[in-house]
């Protein structure tokens, strides 16, 4: 263990307080035998509180050099997958059953990750995860603000998202340079009904793709100028306001009323 050399390009950063973990691990509100995904087990301190409460653990870890240490540790409890988490087939991998995600991140696969959660939404009872907190802000933030964005649109579609608290620097070894913050999604009952999920992801991404132009420049990647000018005369909404601008809700109504060009 003495050995091992924390590589800072998979964001080891590992976390070395036993009571903010199992502060993350309550959250999670495991039941004895529930299946629970845990992303970068590191040395395993995560794990170990997981196998605790008696979860039915699946693990993914990228770093070769731990495999040894995790299997040596937890023998047979555990059901490590040794691949990037990004490369493996969750299709597959996904159980019949719900599964809950509890995890400290490694930060730089946030994002990407997250959208592959959002993805599989259906399958996920509850993600619990330590994550940077400018982008836990970013997933929590109002319409309106900086931080609002495409990552925050996804994220609050599919879930109930809740900031639930700051972790500084001094908890993890090596420390961050940044502050941290836990999060957890729960499965949204009330998401709208969106008769195209794919372009209507399209039409947010387009709007967001030039953050300070107005929409109506934005959708001319989209439709015709004649097309816009009849959006706007609709008077449905105002196309020279930004994207940033727009709620959930006004995103629906524009993707409804786009359907007609699609
Ligand atoms: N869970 C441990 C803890 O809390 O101390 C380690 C967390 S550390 C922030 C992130 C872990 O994710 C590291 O063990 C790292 O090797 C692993 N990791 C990094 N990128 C990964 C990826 N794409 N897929 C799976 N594991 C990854």
């Amino acid at each position: 263990m003495t050995d091992f050399h924390h590589k800072k390009s998979l964001g080891q950063h590992f976390l070395k307080d036993k009571n903010i973990i199992r502060k993350i691990v309550d959250i999670a509100e495991l039941q004895p035998g529930e299946a629970v995904w845990e992303i970068g087990p590191g040395m395993g301190i995560l794990t170990e509180e997981l196998l605790e409460r008696k979860s039915k653990l699946t693990c993914f870890e990228i770093d070769s050099s731990l495999y040894d240490i995790l299997e040596k540790r937890f023998g047979k409890l555990l059901n490590l997958i040794k691949q990037d988490v990004l490369k493996a087939d969750w299709e597959c991998l996904l159980p019949d059953e719900k599964v809950k995600i509890v995890a400290n991140l490694p930060y730089q696969i946030t994002s990407p990750f997250l959208f592959e959660v959002s993805r599989f939404a259906d399958h996920f009872s509850k993600v619990v995860v330590m994550i940077q907190k400018e982008v836990a802000q970013r997933i929590n933030a109002n319409v309106g603000t900086k931080d609002y964005g495409i990552l925050t649109l996804k994220m609050q579609y599919y879930f109930d998202v809740k900031y639930e608290f700051t972790v500084k620097p001094h908890v993890f070894n090596p420390p961050p340079k940044v502050d941290s913050a836990v999060i957890s999604l729960m499965p949204r009952m009330d998401k709208p009904i969106i008769e195209n999920e794919k372009y209507f992801w399209h039409i947010v991404d387009i709007s967001f793709r030039n953050r300070r132009k107005m929409l109506r420049r934005n959708l001319r990647e989209l439709i015709s100028i004649e097309q816009i000018e009849e959006l706007q005369n609709s008077g449905v909404i105002d196309l020279a306001r930004r994207g940033e601008t727009l709620t959930e809700a006004e995103f629906v109504t524009l993707h409804d009323l786009l359907k007609r060009f699609n």
